[in-house]
C-alpha cells in the first residue's frame, strides 16, 4: 500500500460539512484507507474568487495507481457539484493529490507532488500538522504571511 496525503479544499455552499464529507468518502474508495485528517483551517482565496475556503489534508492508504486516485478523486468533485467554468473559480470542493509515497511524476495530467503545495500555507499548515516529517520549518516560515486561521466552533 502506498501512502498518499490529499488537500482538500472547499468554498462554495456549506464548504466545512462538504470537507467532512469528503474525508469521510475518501475512507470509503476502493483498495483505499483513511490513515489520517488534519483539522479544519479556514483561509482566504489566493488566486481565486469568493468566499474564505475550508481546508485540510488527509493521508491515505492505498492500493491505487496515482492516476486511478486522480480519477477517482475527480469523481469524488463530480459528485460534490464542482463544476470548472472558469480557472480558479470558486469551488464546491477541490481534491488535489499533495504526496504519493515518495514519487515524482510530470504527466500533462499529474504532477507529483503538487507543483504549488509549497506556496500555500493551506496545504502546508495542515500537512504540517499529520505529517510534520514532510514540512519542514524554512518551508512555513515562506508561507507565514498569508491569513490562514484554525477553524474554531
Ligand atoms: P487546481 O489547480 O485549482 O486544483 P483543478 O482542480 O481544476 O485546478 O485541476 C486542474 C487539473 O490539474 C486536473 O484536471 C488534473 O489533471 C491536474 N493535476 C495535475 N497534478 C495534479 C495533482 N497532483 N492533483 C490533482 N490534480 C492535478
Ligand atoms: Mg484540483
Amino acid at each position: 500500500m502506498a501512502h498518499a496525503f490529499i488537500a482538500l479544499g472547499a468554498n462554495l455552499g456549506d464548504a466545512r460539512t462538504t470537507v467532512l464529507q469528503a474525508i469521510h468518502d475518501l475512507g470509503q474508495l476502493p483498495e483505499t484507507t483513511l490513515w489520517s485528517h488534519s483539522s479544519l483551517y479556514r483561509s482566504a482565496p489566493v488566486d481565486a474568487n469568493g468566499p474564505d475556503f475550508i481546508n485540510a489534508v488527509a493521508e491515505i492508504a492505498t492500493s491505487l495507481s496515482p492516476q486511478a486516485l486522480l480519477a477517482v478523486l475527480q469523481t469524488l468533485e463530480h459528485n460534490a457539484g464542482r463544476q470548472r467554468p472558469y480557472r480558479n473559480a470558486p469551488r464546491t470542493l477541490d481534491l488535489d493529490i499533495l504526496l504519493y509515497d515518495d514519487v515524482t511524476l510530470d504527466t500533462p495530467t499529474l504532477v507529483i507532488p503538487h507543483p504549488r503545495m509549497l506556496i500555500r500555507a493551506f496545504v502546508l499548515l495542515p500537512l504540517a500538522e499529520i505529517a510534520p516529517d514532510r514540512v519542514s520549518s524554512a518551508q512555513l516560515q515562506a508561507v507565514s504571511l498569508q491569513a490562514i486561521e484554525r477553524w474554531r466552533e
